[in-house]
């Protein structure tokens, strides 16, 4: 560490100079995060030093967090639904799994998932000493119940459904699963934490929520398709009972239980996902979806007049190809099977789309000649 601090203008010139290293936003075509909301922003700003892991010194930014819970309650047709505001997607889902377990009071369990969860179950599983069961895939990418079901036995403590793939953008038969859950009287855990934000803005899209009986838990990023500034994600659960599972004393606070994950917890970006929400309401955000679906199917029918076929028609706004390379600095991603894949953001608008795919259709030439 430097003995004297340097001053503000060298400070800050050298912060510019790194952040020049950045890849420019107009080239991110690979990520499930987006330029925040304005609004986002502004509130993440106006609630910089707030600590939601102390609730009792911050009541209002606290009461803020609830009332986003409870808007995503609502949206996902469970008034009462219960939560808490996380750090993203792999937060949310480790603590699902530690309720689901927790509550099942087995000795050696058991998760069953599908083969394209995300790998924040990986991590989850070894943290928690979880037996995993992925499953395979049906040829649009959808786990198949059939096989969830074959691989459920006696200590099976959570079944998970994902609605909207990292990979490909689809959603499992969450109505079938939620029906085996609710069957076997297995903890269902929702991952929706990009489809959450997508899917109840659609005209029509397939029941994934709290809407079917068996759905115990849901996992839904603000900071994905919800705008926020990162990190925002949130775990909400039916049963308040499940929630306090993971109660635990937290003698010197200001409250004497929490059940988080984490303890200090950043209240701006929370206040910034609910800004969003409540600035652009239902109206707004169907826009926002529908700008980002529309982008989708122009890009796939745009590779496709290229000859670049389509791997899935998918639920959501990523989109899949036949592998191929795109010319720099355009930034994709490519899937485990090697599929091109490019998420349509809020900040991938019509121009964007239209700029990479002149690029796609150049290289295309290039290569014929
Ligand atoms: N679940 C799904 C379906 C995801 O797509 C992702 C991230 O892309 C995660 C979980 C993990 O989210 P995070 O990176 O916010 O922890």
């Amino acid at each position: 560490m430097r003995k004297t601090g340097c001053s503000e203008d060298e400070l800050f010139s050298f912060l510019a100079q790194k952040k020049k290293l950045d890849l420019a936003p107009r080239y991110i075509l690979s990520s499930m995060c987006t330029f925040p909301h304005p609004v986002a922003v502004k509130a993440h700003c106006m609630f910089m030093e707030t600590n939601l892991g102390d609730p009792g010194l911050f009541r209002g930014t606290s009461s803020l967090e609830q009332l986003l819970i409870g808007r995503l309650g609502e949206l996902f047709h469970c008034s009462t639904a219960c939560g808490y505001a996380t750090s993203g997607g792999t937060e949310s889902n480790i603590q699902a799994l530690r309720i689901a377990r927790a509550m099942s009071g087995k000795e050696r369990p058991n998760i069953i998932l599908p083969e394209s969860a995300h790998f924040s179950f990986k991590k989850a599983c070894d943290i928690l000493g979880l037996e995993s069961r992925p499953v395979p895939l049906d040829p649009d990418h959808r786990v198949d119940a059939g096989k969830v079901a074959e691989a459920i036995d006696r200590n099976t403590c959570c079944i998970i459904g994902v609605a909207g793939t990292t990979e490909y953008g689809m959603v499992d038969p969450i109505s079938e699963l939620a029906g085996l859950a609710l069957d076997h009287g297995i903890f269902f855990h929702v991952d929706a934490a990009f489809g959450g934000l997508v899917l109840p803005f659609l005209p029509v899209s397939p029941p994934f929520d709290f809407s079917l009986p068996g759905v115990t838990s849901i996992a839904v990023d603000p900071h994905k398709m919800g705008m926020s500034t990162i990190p925002a994600g949130c775990l909400l659960l039916r049963n308040q009972e499940d929630l306090c599972s993971l109660s635990v004393d937290t003698p010197y606070l200001t409250v004497k239980q929490e059940f988080t994950l984490s303890g200090t917890r950043p209240g701006a970006p929370v206040v910034g996902a609910l800004a969003v929400l409540e600035y652009l309401g239902r109206e707004g955000m169907e826009a926002i979806v529908a700008g980002c679906m529309e982008s989708t199917r122009r890009l796939i029918d745009g590779m496709e007049s290229f000859g670049i076929s389509r791997e899935v028609t998918p639920d959501v706004n990523v989109a899949t190809f036949q592998p191929v390379s795109v010319p720099p600095p355009w930034q994709v991603s490519y899937t485990r099977n090697g599929h091109l894949r490019i998420i349509c953001m809020p900040h991938v608008h019509a121009g964007i789309i239209e700029s990479f795919l002149e690029a796609i259709g150049e290289q295309y030439a290039e290569t014929a000649d």
